[in-house]
């Protein structure tokens, strides 16, 4: 993972599952990895771009 950022980026996310949810509408980290899921082609959002930082709470 490298630290590079582009402009002044936000993560937006509802995902509150995850350890580094904030309030239910953000990401605490100061940058996450968006990776697709392993052995899938699908052009569908859900398998070609996950949330690689996700830790279960
Ligand atoms: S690491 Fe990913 S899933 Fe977890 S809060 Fe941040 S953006 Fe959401």
């Amino acid at each position: 993972m490298t630290n590079s950022k582009a402009g002044n980026q936000t993560i937006g996310c509802s995902v509150t599952s995850c350890r580094y949810n904030k309030d239910g509408n953000m990401c605490e980290l100061n940058r996450i990895e968006v990776e697709p899921a392993v052995d899938v082609n699908t052009g569908e959002p859900a398998d070609e771009s996950l949330c690689g930082s996700y830790r279960k709470r």
